[in-house]
């Protein structure tokens, strides 16, 4: 965990007019809510901010805009705290947004509007009502908004329908001079276009509407084998995928999993290779296609079965509890049976790797696919995907770094310079030569352009910044 200072304490002058006009609490270092307020999901990195603004409606988000434009602050947000950007310290203005979960499902016209608080877990009970689902991700505790503005690839519906951000039709958004904008592909076709990939550059998104999809049971879940086997199973994976259909996803994961008591005990402290699979069709032909895999070698854990569209978490059973986490990740232009060598070499048992979670993701189908309305989501047509973790208390993290970095170089060697921006570290992506790399020139170009003309003095700078053209 960092322990530098907070930010500079803005006035109190100030300080009294921003309470008196926001309805949520104004926390500052000295406040006992403060520490709470700004941890995340990843221990490591706690932002202190000077001021948090825990807006409860777009007027408190209004309000906290207005105040940080007269001080010349610059602005972050944060939801559920899953993607760790923002700063360590510094004179900045953090707006906490969990406090506006809301969710409203329009079946017939199988759409859902949320608040900027909501998460995948708030939304999944209420499409599941209606034999409706959206395109989420694999961890049903990620933020909505945060998720889709980086694209969003899921574990079941992205490679039949996309990125989550292919499917929203309008937002209302917050930008720099304190306005509130209803963004629709018409009304603002620019920013609409950016907001969509580039994710918190040009303002804060307070609602979101989006398409949600007719499907309410899917085949799917894990196959937990002994990590000894991983070499083996590995090429009995890579054949699952030639020629594999776009309704089912599949990732894969070596994990050396903590001896944690929600773990099922055949997994407590477990060293395994986790083969994930969705898929939307019948339960008999998930089973078929599965069945190479199941004989592969001999399983630990078998939880694939057919199930409710809310149990799409039961696929990566991804971590829920916030810990100390370093991470990496690298989009992968191919996997041949050299990165399958290197993966396993690098990951498996005789390597001495200390990371948590190493997982390979199968992309492709309707994510190379262009949507009706154009985005900026730069990664369509990478066809994996790659992201590292090494997790543990807080003098692991220097640990982690050394076999982070070599395994990112070692898959730069299949590297595509574009990536998945959901995916990135803080450490990603710091200059504005990786930004313009990660979207290539033109998309960046057009990206800067949209940025001056909503966010002139960059007031939105505390990510993986586009600079005003
Ligand atoms: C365990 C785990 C599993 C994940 N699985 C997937 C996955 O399957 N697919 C995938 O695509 N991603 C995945 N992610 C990444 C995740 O989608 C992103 O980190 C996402 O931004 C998290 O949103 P949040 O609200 O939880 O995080 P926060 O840290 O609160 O927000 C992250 C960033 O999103 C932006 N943002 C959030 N809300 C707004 C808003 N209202 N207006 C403007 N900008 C906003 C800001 O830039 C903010 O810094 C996963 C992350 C974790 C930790």
């Amino acid at each position: 965990m960092n322990h530098t200072a907070p930010g500079r304490p803005t006035s109190a002058a100030g300080l009294s007019a921003l309470r008196a006009a926001v309805a949520g609490p104004v926390l500052t270092p000295e406040d006992a809510a403060y520490a709470t307020e700004c941890t995340g999901h990843n221990l490591l990195h706690v932002p202190r901010p000077s001021v948090v603004v825990c807006a409860t409606r777009t007027e408190d988000v209004v309000a906290a805009v207005r105040f940080a434009a007269r001080h010349g602050m610059p602005v972050a947000v944060r939801n559920a705290g899953h993607q760790t950007v923002l700063p360590d310290t510094g004179d900045w203005l953090l707006i906490t947004l969990r406090r506006m979960p809301d969710v409203v499902v329009d079946a017939e016209r199988r759409t859902v509007t949320v608040g900027p608080g909501a998460r995948w877990d708030h939304v999944l009970p209420e499409t599941g009502r209606h034999g409706l689902a959206p395109a989420c991700g694999s961890a049903p505790g990620v933020g909505v908004i945060g998720y889709t503005l980086g694209g969003g690839i899921g574990p079941l519906l992205s490679r039949r329908y996309g990125y989550a951000a292919d499917h929203v039709r309008r937002m209302e958004v917050v930008t720099a001079d304190g306005a509130v904008r209803e963004v629709t592909p018409d009304g603002e076709p620019g920013l609409f276009w950016a907001l969509l990939g580039c994710k918190g550059n040009f303002g804060v998104v307070t609602r979101m509407e989006f398409g949600v999809f007719p499907v309410r049971r899917f085949f799917g879940g894990g196959l937990w084998f002994r990590g000894e086997d991983t070499a083996h199973v590995l090429g009995v994976w890579r054949s699952l995928l030639e020629g594999l259909d776009e309704r089912t996803t599949t990732s894969v994961a070596v994990q050396r999993l903590p001896p944690l008591p929600h773990l099922p005990p055949v997994l407590r402290g477990a060293f395994v290779l986790h083969v994930r699979v969705g898929h939307l069709g019948p339960a008999a032909e998930g089973e078929h296609l599965v069945a190479p895999l199941r004989a592969a070698a001999p399983l630990l854990l078998d939880t694939l079965a057919e199930r409710p569209h809310e149990e799409v978490g039961a696929i990566h059973v991804d971590p829920v509890r916030a810990a100390y986490v370093t991470e990496t990740t690298v989009g992968l232009r191919e996997l041949t049976a050299g990165t399958l060598a290197a993966y396993a070499e690098l990951t498996g048992p005789d390597s001495g790797c200390p990371l948590s979670t190493v997982e390979i993701r199968a992309l492709g189908g309707a994510l190379d696919r262009e949507p009706p309305v154009p985005n900026s989501v730069p990664s369509r047509g990478i066809p994996f995907v790659t992201f590292a973790a090494g997790a543990g208390g807080p003098s692991d993290a220097a640990r982690m770094t050394g076999p982070l970095a070599a395994y990112a170089r070692r898959m730069a060697a299949w590297g595509d310079d574009r990536s998945i921006m959901n995916f990135l570290s803080p450490q990603a992506a710091r200059e504005e030569a990786d930004v313009r790399r990660l979207f290539g020139g033109q998309r960046y170009d057009r990206l800067a352009a949209v940025k001056r003309r909503y966010d002139p003095g960059n007031m939105f700078r505390l990510n993986h910044n586009v600079r005003p053209a």
